[in-house]
């Protein structure tokens, strides 16, 4: 019933919306550069505007979307969003008509029902699909226009020439590198990623130019020495025994207590068995059926916390432990060849936590674990088995 109703309201907005795209109303969100005015309808924002025609011209003149949000920062103009400008915001995506140079408003048309929200016939999420060029509804807005149409066709061309030549990654690929993102750059904390063929740097410094620091990180350099740091101080049979002794002492004085926990199980089951002699016995009062009902569920949660206090003794825990320990070394020895497992596995050891920081002129990475985290993360709510991937 539920679906049924969303659908239909679905049709029923989507409907709506295109009949105000076609009035010439907003349908959606309001692009960068505009304001609603009084009667809902969209007008030019001047000062906005003037920051969308520099953008469209410094693109002409060659300069790159990310030199372009790097000089925007450095003059402290503000993102559509009050912060800082990303490369993404302004070279968008042309495919789904959003960033500014792929926005077809600010030449004075409007695209509205490029595409269209399904249900993934396998998984059930919500995926976006595009919808065939045909049943576009383009809207002519003159009166929106910011920049005039050759200069719109001109960063169209040479948006698709750059496209071409550079091999933009497409919106949800996977990293293909071991170590992009899981660095954090020392100096602003944005992750570090892959910057050219032999690089790590921060991808603050390199898409907004709002961070200084210029640290370049050899590929090979960090991936060699990153891995053999864990596997010589992180997956070895000593390390673990070192894990193991603390993640046991940490269990035994947090972990639920197994006596409190059958006990109260006992009790739930004796004042149940009380409530059903009684009513064997032809005891029935008013308040019999609700005191059955309360001892049963008692009962049911009694068992529950007996499981969940047996799932977190020692004896349950540590050899998963010791299976995702073996998972995690094995997944680090195929690093080269199976880029997402071993990138999970170090995520799963490290967090995000190693900092790339170059003190004194001297390059180093620093994983920020304080020394108690193996306490905490065993003694606090961290441990639950799906810690470990179970
Ligand atoms: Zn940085």
């Amino acid at each position: 019933m539920g679906e049924l109703y969303l659908d239909d309201l679905r049709d029923k907005t989507h409907r709506g919306l295109t009949g105000r795209a076609l009035a010439g109303a907003s349908a959606g969100g309001l692009p960068y550069g505009y304001v609603v005015t009084s009667v809902g309808q969209r007008a030019i924002d001047e000062a906005q505007a003037a920051v969308v025609r520099r953008i469209f011209s410094e693109f002409l003149e060659g300069h790159s979307p990310r030199t372009i949000a790097a000089r925007l920062n450095h003059d402290r103009i503000p993102s559509p969003r009050e912060s800082t400008w990303a490369m993404t915001a302004i070279r968008g995506d042309v495919r789904r008509g959003l960033g500014i140079l792929a926005n077809p408003i600010y030449a004075g048309q409007q695209i509205w029902n490029r595409s269209r929200w399904v249900k993934h016939p396998d998984s059930g999420r919500r995926v976006r699909q595009e919808r065939p060029q045909g049943e576009w509804v383009i809207t002519e807005h003159p009166e929106l226009a910011v920049i005039d149409l050759g200069t719109w066709n001109a960063a169209q061309a040479r948006m698709g020439a750059l496209g071409k030549a550079s091999g933009v990654p497409g919106p949800g690929r996977p990293p293909r590198h071991l170590l992009s993102g899981l660095l954090r750059c020392g100096g602003c904390g944005g992750p570090m990623v892959v910057v050219d063929k032999y690089n790590y740097a921060c991808s603050t410094a390199k898409d907004r130019g709002t961070c200084d620091n210029p640290v370049r990180l050899r590929r090979s350099v960090a991936e060699e020495r990153l891995l053999a740091g864990i596997r010589e101080e992180i997956l070895t049979e000593e390390a673990f025994r070192r894990f193991e002794l603390a993640a046991a002492s940490a269990l035994k004085s947090s972990a639920p207590s197994l006596d409190v926990a059958h006990r109260r199980v006992a009790d739930a089951q004796r004042v149940r068995d009380n409530v059903m002699r009684a009513i064997r016995e032809g005891i029935i009062t008013p308040s019999t059926k609700a005191e059955l009902v309360a001892a049963e569920r008692a009962a049911q949660d009694a068992e529950v916390a007996l499981r969940h206090a047996q799932q977190f003794q020692p004896s349950q825990v540590l050899p998963r432990a010791r299976e995702a320990w073996r998972r995690i070394a094995t997944s680090l020895a195929d690093s080269a060849r199976d880029v997402p497992a071993a990138r999970a596995a170090i995520r799963e050891l490290l967090g995000q936590n190693a900092r790339v920081i170059n003190k004194n002129g001297d390059l180093f990475a620093e994983i920020a674990v304080p020394s108690d985290a193996l306490t905490n993360m065993v003694a606090g709510a961290g441990f639950e088995p799906a810690t470990f991937g179970l």
